[in-house]
């Protein structure tokens, strides 16, 4: 302020910061002083005929000076107290949620409920934006619809591809479980298990391998789950029609799987609980590109936060289409779709959340300019994920399994997919799909504080050490004479583990987490 006072009205040397006593005042008062010294030394400009006396100025001079100051200090006052001084403008404040004609103060949809919040409370962060997005319990993504459903769904993922996917994860979750001296009492826990059928295929292939070792193991399921639709779907495919989808005392989900698992379902999470005696398994399939980020742009002064503002008509550019190759993510951009309504800002001052590049070393080297995506909830998920490995006992294994990038932090990588098409992530909020690159580097950065670290390592060197190549001969062996089953077989194995633009080898990365001192897992002999 008192910078850009002097700059624009180099005449008019203010000495100290504006009070809110009234500058005009305050110049007056100077400039008298000044004249009794002036008036000391003989040389005494005139008094106007007003009474006041304007020092060196003529009148115009000071009223102008005295009008840009004016000016300044009423718009510091509205920076302090923002566009409206609440207290004078109670009932005129536009109020959330409004009342339509009606009287009613429900929102219709999300567009309606972050444009009313935006006016209310001006531009929100990312990460809230996001979150309603994929869960609000009313417009959510995932919790309205089944999203991999083949005919409706907006993507694909690994696990619907093929079974041979989930059976090479049950293949190594029966190796861990052997290598840890095979525990009786586990629990298999997935996160976003989306139909259910990796789980299934998992489950099909451990317990194959489990009646063969003769051994007995009593196995819990729990499925970390936002969406009531994917929690039914879950229940089809994992425990049939016969046994019923109740609710505990507690209000959870639960039911019996097909194999007699006891099998519930949580909202988080806080909800998994670690049992004594019990060596929990945990799985993570495309869950942690589902989580909210928030975005950063380096300046000057430090790390500044992306917020979405509302502005009806924008074309909107976000994400950075071309580089994000992936089953998931359809080449095809729908160049309408990218007209939104929201759009993201760079917040000019320093929000709270700024504290988080701002104190995070991994950060403190990017240069002005540099933009990053952070995603604390990632963090919490798996620092949850650690706790339920047992260091003391040698128990337990974490599988991560998503697409990101091995040792860079994300810049831009936030999109929206929206019927097989890639849109900009804020058209239609909640009935499009937004993911994220996985910032393994940070996982594995905090994982390797607390236990053994493998990976990440791509998805068809993964396969191809655990053995998928030999299945899939021995699939095509079977089915000789069926020329289009061999042929099915063998597109989804070239799907899975091709490592070019369109196909899943590359992109998509397996981490695995085990106690310390464990025996090395298979599938991960070569890392990135
Ligand atoms: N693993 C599945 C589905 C991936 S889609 C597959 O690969 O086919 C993401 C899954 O995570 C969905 O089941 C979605 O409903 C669930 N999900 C997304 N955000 C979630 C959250 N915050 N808490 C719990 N589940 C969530």
């Amino acid at each position: 302020m008192l910078q850009s006072l002097s700059c624009r009205c180099g005449r008019l040397a203010i000495s100290r910061p504006i009070s809110s006593g009234g500058i005009v005042k305050n110049i007056i008062r100077s400039n008298s002083n000044k004249t009794e010294k002036d008036n000391s030394t003989g040389s005494s400009p005139p008094i106007d005929e007003n009474g006041l006396y304007y020092g060196k100025f003529t009148k115009e001079e000071y009223d102008s000076a005295a009008k840009f100051v004016k000016e300044q200090y009423g718009r510091l006052e509205q920076d302090i107290k923002g566009d409206f001084n609440i207290r004078e403008n109670l009932g005129k404040v536009p109020q959330f949620p409004q009342r339509d004609a009606k009287g009613s103060t429900k929102v219709k949809d999300l567009t309606d409920l972050f444009a009313q919040t935006i006016k209310t409370t001006g531009p929100i962060s990312l990460s809230a934006y996001i979150r309603q997005c994929l869960t609000h319990p009313e417009f959510g993504y995932y919790t309205t619809r089944d999203p991999i459903d083949t005919r409706s769904g907006d993507f694909i993922t690994s696990p619907e591809i093929s079974s041979i996917f989930g059976e090479m994860i049950g293949i190594w979750l029966f190796t861990v479980w052997q290598s840890q001296n095979s525990p009786s009492n586990i629990k298999i826990i997935e996160f976003g298990p989306g139909r259910g059928t990796l789980m299934h295929d998992v489950l099909s292939s451990f317990n194959k391998f489990i009646f063969k070792s003769r051994k007995s193991v009593k196995i819990q399921i729990n499925l970390i789950e936002a969406s009531k639709v994917l929690r039914l779907e879950q229940w089809k495919t994992l425990c049939g029609e016969k046994n019923s989808f109740n609710t505990t005392e507690e209000g959870f989900n639960s039911s019996k799987t097909i194999w007699h698992n006891d099998i519930k379902w949580l909202d988080t999470e806080k909800d998994v609980s670690n049992e004594p005696g019990v060596a929990n398994y945990v799985l993570a399939h495309e869950f942690f590109d589902a989580l909210p980020i928030k975005s950063f742009q380096r300046a000057e002064e430090g790390w500044r936060e992306f917020l979405v503002e509302h502005t009806p008509s924008v074309v909107n550019t976000q994400p950075k289409l071309a580089s994000s190759p992936s089953e998931r993510e359809p080449q095809d951009i729908d160049h309408e779709l990218l007209e939104t309504e929201f759009h993201l800002t760079l917040s000019k001052k320093e929000t709270p959340s700024s504290l988080i590049p701002n104190l995070n070393t991994r950060f403190k080297d990017q240069p002005v300019g540099s933009r990053i995506e952070v995603c604390s909830e990632a963090e919490l998920y798996i620092m949850k994920m650690l706790q339920l490995l047992d260091n003391s006992k040698g128990l337990g294994a974490v599988l991560v399994i998503d697409y990101g990038l091995a040792d860079q932090v994300p810049e831009n990588s936030l999109r929206g997919i929206y019927k097989h098409k890639f849109v900009s992530p804020f058209i239609i909020p909640g009935e499009v799909d937004l993911s994220v690159d996985v910032d393994f580097g940070n996982l594995v950065q905090l994982a390797s504080k607390h236990c053994s670290v493998y990976g990440p390592i791509e998805q068809g060197d993964w396969l191809h050490n655990i053995g998928i190549g030999y299945r899939v001969d021995q699939l095509i062996k079977q089915n000789e004479g069926n020329s289009e089953k061999q042929e099915k077989v063998y597109n989804s194995y070239r799907r899975l583990t091709d490592k070019d633009e369109r196909s899943m080898g590359k992109i998509y990365k397996f981490l695995g987490l085990l106690p310390n001192d464990s025996q090395p897992p298979i599938g991960f002999n070569e890392s990135l």
